[in-house]
Formats: structure tokens, C-alpha cells, sequence
């Protein structure tokens, strides 16, 4: 674990830091063709912090060509697969040399607290790429059982030119989760950062060259989703798109694979996930925390939130007790202060929805039983933890996703209606499940319709397992894992002759 420096450190840090602003293309910043740039602020306090390059079609005309360029000299796609490795852990080194810029810029471009920068974001960060970079000679292509007249050869070959269009809620690491295995597998690839949040995903690509990364293999192109990403997605000369956000937003991304060249699009999109907790749960002080865990942390802006607790009668009153009560240990306030588990709101946008559903949720009628309102802290936007009860499935509040600290409590009498209402819904990304009978933990997992269950513990795996959605959260997109290396690769069968042509074949 990285170690945590004192408020006061990570202000003159945060003073003093070089704030990157332009686009990054073929080994070098530059600003936008036309010029423009969009303002980016800091959440917690609503100041300026920096104008950045705001990337239009042509923008992304000169990354896919320098991109291509990139792939088809093989300086990186034909690289010797110790040599891709090599480089890839080299990034992993600077990224720890850098780890306090990289969590400090984390935090003041997303309102994420530097607790979570410092120990979660930046080292996961580090370590997927480090993982997938460590598997790159380690994977074997397959020979088939074709019998000896033939060799039958299955190899994987990287798609070419990859985009990863990021969401807000994770910059850096949805970046490591696209570049680490996009890379590790051979693609040049181009990242468009969600555009409130940039700076450390500049910072890490900076870093890339001094890494030994060629120039033209990994470039970042901010700007707004309706310019620069409609324009990566509709690129003719683009092989795959990776993406990570909203249902909506990736819905248009197969618009945009079918009027284009049929671009490979991997999504991994929203959920409304169930935190199940049936009465035979054990020691419901860790559930309790857990639950807190599932639904708050990042400020619940996470696809794989638990905003729906579905408990069963008998435990349902003793529960909440606790989850309330281990609520209030997430204290919200200022981002660099290494204290404060939740931080600021990503931007006043998403914070004007959040509040809309608080609303929304006390019109419902359901009762709000801890928090519910707005915070101040200075000039920065934050919401409380919010936690409704008496919530029905069938309330706004338990069927849209809200993306924020807001957590529906819904009563169920038995473990089969709990697991019917935890299916309910159009999502299908991740699902807990707490009970202490091992043959209904089995049965009830599989039963659960999303791509990850935890058992136990609020959980998305770790590196070497995949995480994506059934239903509405995705589609193929699995980060992650060995399955998401192959992902970023088109399978070719090789077939050569083997048979001796010159053979007599007596025919009588
Ligand atoms: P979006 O899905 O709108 O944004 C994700 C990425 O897509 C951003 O880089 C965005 O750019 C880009 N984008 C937006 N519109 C387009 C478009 N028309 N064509 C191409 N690219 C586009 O998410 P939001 O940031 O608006 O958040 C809205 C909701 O999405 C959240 O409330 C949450 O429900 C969900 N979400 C889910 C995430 C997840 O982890 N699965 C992550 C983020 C959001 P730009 O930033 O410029 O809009």
C-alpha cells in the first residue's frame, strides 16, 4: 500500500503539479487542430483547473493515421513479445515513481477522495497492466487434432487500431483496463478520456514514451463524446472499440460499428445491482460493512454499486440498524484531506440528477432513514449517503440507475422472491449474496443473473477473473482476466497440407 501523505502535502502537491492539458498523438502534446478546448474543474471546490484540448474529427483522423502508421511498421504489434513485456512493466515502474501526482491529479480532476486514489485506483492501475503485461510470453497459440495429412493452427493476431472510450467514475483504471491487455495483445490504441476527467490519463501516456512505448502505439485525444467519440466510433480505419459508461451511450456505439466498417464494440455498461441478505447471514456487523462498502464507495458512481439491499424479513430491522450506524463511518468531505472516505460529486450535471432521484425516491414514498441532502463543504458539490426504506422494486429508485450514494432497502419474505427481485431488472452486471447455508450459496449464485456474483463479500474478483454484464450491461466487453487479452485479438486458423500429392491412388 502506497504511503499516505499529511492535507497539507497533497495541497502543495496539487499547487504545485504540472497540470497536462493537450491532446497526446504520436509521441507529443499538441492542442486540438481548431483550437478549442473545454474547461475542466476541480469537484470538490468548483475552481478552474485546467483548459483542456477539445479533440474533433480531424483530431482523430491524424491519431488513426499515426495509429495505423504505428501498427503496420510493427515498431510495437511485431515487437518481440519479451520486448512489449519489458516496456509494458518499464510503465508499471514510472507509474510508482509518479504514484502521488498521478492520485493527486486523480482526485482533483474527479472529486475522488485521495484515500481511494492512493490505495485502490492508482496500484490497481498498476498492477493490471503489470499483470497483462506479465502474461504476454506466456500465452501459446493451438495447434488442432487434425489428423497428420494437415496442420490446423488457431493464432490470435491483435485487431490493429483499438479505441477505448472511458468513463468518469475510474479514469485511470478504466484506462489500465483497456490499455493493459489492448497493448499486451499487440494493438495501437487511443484512448478518449470522459471529458471531466483527463489529467491522469495525459500524465500516464507522458509516461509511456519514457516507458519505450514507440510513438504513434498509445495516444489520448480528449474532447466532448458527441465530437471526438462519435468520430472514433464512426472511423472507417478503426478495428474494435472498447467502452465503458452509460447503456445509452454504448447502444450508439453499435449504431456506429454498423453504419461504419463494422467495428469489433465491447461494452461494459450500467447496472442496479442486489445486495442479497438472507436470514440465515452470518455476523451481520461485517455485512453491515459490506453493504455500506458495496453501495457508497466512490460515491456510488460505480456500475457495479449495490443500490438495491434486498433483505429477508427476519434480519431486515437489525440490519439496517448496523448499516446505518456503519454509515456514518464513511465520512464525506474534502478530497485531499486522507481522512475522508467519499469525496465530491464528479460534476454539477451529475449532481443535479442525483438529487433529482432523492426527490424522486421521497415523492415514490419511500422513507428516507439517513441522509438525503446535500452537503456543504466550501464551493464543492456533495451529496450525503442517502439510504430509502420501504422501497418497492417497482419505484424509480430501485429500477433506474442513479450512479451516486443512494441505497433502496427492499423487504422480501423468502430466499426465492429475494432472488426473483434481485433478477428483476433490465441489468445484470454484478450481485452479492449473504447466507450461510453452503448448498443455497451454490445454488442461489447460479440462479443470480449477472456477470459476477460474490458470496459473502462485495466483490468483483480480482485480476485473473472477468468482469462484465449479462442483460443490459454489456455486450462481449469483459475487462480483465486472460479472457479479456483475447478479447483484443481476431482469431486466424491457419490450415496447411500436409498430405503427400504425389502419391499413386489406385482408384480401381
Ligand atoms: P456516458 O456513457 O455518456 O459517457 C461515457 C463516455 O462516452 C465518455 O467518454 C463520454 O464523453 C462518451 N460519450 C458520450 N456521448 C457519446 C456519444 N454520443 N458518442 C460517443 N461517445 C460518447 O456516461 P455519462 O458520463 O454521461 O454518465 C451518465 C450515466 O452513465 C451515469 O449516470 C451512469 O448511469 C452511467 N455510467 C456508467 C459507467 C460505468 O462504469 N459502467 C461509467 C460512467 C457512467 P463525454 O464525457 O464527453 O460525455
Amino acid at each position: 500500500m502506497s504511503t499516505l501523505l499529511t492535507e497539507a502535502e497533497y495541497e502543495a502537491l496539487a499547487s504545485s503539479i504540472d497540470i497536462p492539458s493537450n491532446a497526446f498523438i504520436d509521441g507529443k502534446f499538441m492542442s486540438a487542430r481548431s483550437g478549442e478546448t473545454i474547461l475542466t474543474t476541480n469537484p470538490a471546490t468548483s475552481e478552474v483547473i485546467a483548459e483542456i484540448a477539445a479533440c474533433q474529427a480531424e483530431d482523430v483522423d491524424y491519431a488513426v493515421a499515426k495509429a495505423r502508421k504505428a501498427f503496420d511498421r510493427g515498431v510495437w504489434s511485431r515487437m518481440h513479445p519479451s520486448g512489449r513485456k519489458r516496456a509494458m512493466i518499464q510503465l508499471v515502474k514510472l507509474m510508482k515513481r509518479h504514484h502521488h501526482e498521478l492520485a493527486v491529479l486523480e482526485s482533483i480532476d474527479s472529486g475522488k477522495p485521495i484515500f481511494d486514489c492512493e490505495t485502490i485506483d492508482v496500484p490497481e492501475s498498476m498492477e493490471v497492466i503489470a499483470w497483462h503485461a506479465e502474461a504476454i510470453d506466456k500465452l501459446y497459440d493451438q495447434v488442432t487434432p487434425s489428423g497428420d495429412d494437415a496442420l490446423g493452427m488457431i493464432v490470435r493476431e491483435p485487431f490493429g487500431v483499438v479505441a477505448g472510450v472511458l468513463p468518469w467514475n475510474f479514469p485511470l483504471m478504466m484506462a489500465a483496463w483497456k490499455i493493459g491487455p489492448a497493448l499486451a495483445a499487440g494493438n495501437s490504441v487511443i484512448l478518449k478520456p470522459a471529458e471531466t476527467t483527463s489529467l491522469s490519463i495525459l500524465k500516464l501516456v507522458e509516461l509511456s514514451i519514457e516507458a519505450g512505448i514507440p510513438t504513434g502505439v498509445l495516444s489520448v485525444l480528449p474532447g466532448k463524446g458527441s465530437i471526438a467519440g462519435q468520430a472514433l466510433g464512426m472511423h472507417p480505419d478503426i478495428n474494435a472499440v472498447s467502452f465503458t459508461g452509460s447503456t445509452a451511450v454504448g447502444k450508439r456505439f453499435l449504431e456506429y460499428s454498423a453504419q461504419s466498417n463494422l467495428k469489433r464494440i465491447l461494452l461494459e455498461l450500467g447496472g442496479k445491482n442486489p445486495c442479497v441478505v438472507l436470514n440465515d447471514a452470518e455476523n451481520l456487523d461485517y455485512v453491515a460493512e459490506q453493504v455500506v462498502e458495496a453501495v457508497f464507495w466512490n460515491m456510488g458512481q460505480n456500475c457495479s454499486s449495490n443500490s438495491r439491499l434486498i433483505v429477508q424479513k427476519g434480519i431486515k430491522e437489525e440490519l439496517l440498524e448496523k448499516v446505518i450506524e456503519k454509515t456514518a463511518d464513511w465520512r464525506t468531505g474534502y478530497p485531499l484531506n486522507p481522512a475522508n472516505r467519499l469525496g465530491a460529486i464528479n460534476s454539477k450535471r451529475h449532481y443535479n440528477s442525483i438529487m433529482k432521484y432523492i426527490d424522486i425516491g421521497k415523492k415514490e414514498g419511500a422513507g428516507v432513514v439517513a441522509g438525503g441532502e446535500a452537503i456543504t463543504v466550501g464551493q464543492g458539490i456533495y451529496i450525503e449517503p442517502t439510504i430509502f426504506d420501504g422501497v418497492n422494486n417497482n419505484m424509480r429508485i430501485a429500477r433506474e440507475e442513479i450512479f451516486g450514494p443512494v441505497l433502496s432497502v427492499i423487504e422480501v419474505e423468502s430466499a426465492s422472491e429475494a432472488i426473483s427481485v434481485a433478477n428483476d431488472t433490465e441489468y445484470g452486471l454484478q450481485a452479492s449474496l449473504f447466507t450461510s447455508n453452503l448448498k443455497q450459496a451454490h445454488r442461489l449464485a447460479r440462479e443470480l443473473q449477472a456477470g459476477t456474483v460474490s458470496v459473502n463479500c462485495y466483490g468483483e474478483g480480482d485480476l485473473t477473473t472477468p468482469f462484465g454484464g449479462y442483460k443490459q450491461s454489456g455486450l462481449f466487453g469483459r475487462d480483465k482476466s486472460l479472457i479479456a487479452n483475447n478479447q483484443y485479438c481476431e482469431v486466424k486458423t491457419i490450415w496447411i497440407d500436409l498430405s503427400d500429392n504425389d502419391l499413386d491412388v489406385d482408384l480401381s
